[in-house]
């Protein structure tokens, strides 16, 4: 079959990959979508630790695909059903798995990430995941561009659970209108958040931040972010803040433009080399902040974000913003780490 191999840094290959040998406890897709993601681009550069030297594999973990053969002792999964995969699976027995948080799991494994993923024409699902819930069926009608957005969104639900949800009175300030900052806007949106602003520096991801429903877009280049959020709130300040960006000083302000009582969601990872940032904690202290981080997504978060995805209550269709052919995955990946795309998606 063809796939696009991982053979080092920079060094991403269309090939011929031998076909997938399903175990009695796996199934095989046929991988009709699968989405490009920042961790797919830092895997390609060759800075994922899950991909250290000498690995050779498919990346690809935000798929959706046709089942195509099932393992003998696989029960309920018939060849032609549509699956969203979540992507990431625990030893199912740890604390953090029991608990719903098989992404916080030490022996996580995941498509994509820990064995071969979905940038080719078939992917394994093996049957550890399928014991976990991994397969979500895809609603019948619905794009299976829009179907693979269920693991990033997946994200940005547990990103936003985690600071008690978004509730009716709150003014929300996302930094960051690239794919998850824009999924953000619209959740924060989805749940009535009274207010959105956006910050941002890129004409067209201010655009895209426009169009996920903020209410204000603050260009950080030319405008004082804090000074806006003050003048929105009367003052107050903002009561959520999310960093939707690798950004040491967007945390720093996110501690400065939260008002009392304020929950802070540190989304965006920063580079590995300059992890240590400078917080005024005694602003967390005397305000009663909430600073939470999140990574990654458990297959709980999956199951809802595909809820809301296939729900109709948003149209999530223009966050796809390209396709490509398997053929062209190369040209897929330089096209996405153009900052001004949004979404891009494989259609092997
Ligand atoms: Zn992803
Ligand atoms: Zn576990």
């Amino acid at each position: 079959m063809k796939a696009a191999v991982y053979h080092g840094p920079n060094d991403l290959r269309l090939e011929d990959a031998p076909h997938p040998h399903v175990g009695p406890d796996d199934i095989l897709l046929q991988v009709i979508t699968c989405g490009i993601c920042g961790t797919d681009l830092r895997i390609w550069h060759g800075g994922h630790r899950k991909y250290p030297s000498g690995t050779v594999r498919v990346p690809g973990h935000e798929v959706v695909g046709d089942v195509v053969a099932v393992g003998a002792n696989v029960r309920g999964v018939q060849p032609g059903q549509r699956y969203i995969i979540a992507p990431n699976w625990g030893c199912g027995h740890c604390r953090q798995c029991v608990t719903g948080n098989n992404n916080r799991c030490a022996n996580y494994g995941a498509v994509g990430i820990t064995v071969d993923g979905a940038f080719a024409e078939y992917m394994l699902v093996p049957g550890v995941s399928i014991g976990q819930g991994n397969l979500i069926p895809v609603e019948p009608g619905a794009d299976p561009a829009v179907a693979s957005l269920v693991e990033p969104f997946a994200c940005v639900v547990r990103g936003q659970e985690a600071l008690g949800g978004i509730r009716p009175e709150d003014v929300v300030v996302v930094m960051g209108a690239g794919p998850i900052g824009v999924m953000h806007m619209m959740l924060a949106r989805l749940q009535g958040a009274r207010r959105v602003i956006a910050s941002e520096m890129l004409p067209a991801r201010m655009e895209q931040a426009k169009r996920a429903g903020a209410d204000r877009v603050v260009n950080i280049k030319e405008e004082d972010l804090a000074a806006i959020v003050h003048d929105v709130t009367g003052g107050e300040g903002a009561d959520v803040v999310i960093v939707a960006a690798p950004s040491p000083q967007g945390q720093q302000d996110a501690i400065r433009i939260a008002g009392i009582g304020g929950r802070i969601n540190f989304f965006g990872g920063l580079p590995k080399d300059k992890p240590t940032v400078e917080l005024d904690s005694n602003a967390v202290h005397y305000k009663e902040l909430l600073v939470t981080g999140t990574t990654a997504c458990s297959t709980a978060d999956c199951w809802k974000a595909a809820a809301i995805l296939q729900s109709g209550r948003a149209d999530f269709a223009w966050l796809v913003s390209q396709r490509y052919p398997l053929d062209s995955v190369l040209d897929a990946f330089a096209a996405a780490e153009d900052r001004s795309a949004l979404k891009i998606v494989v259609e092997p």
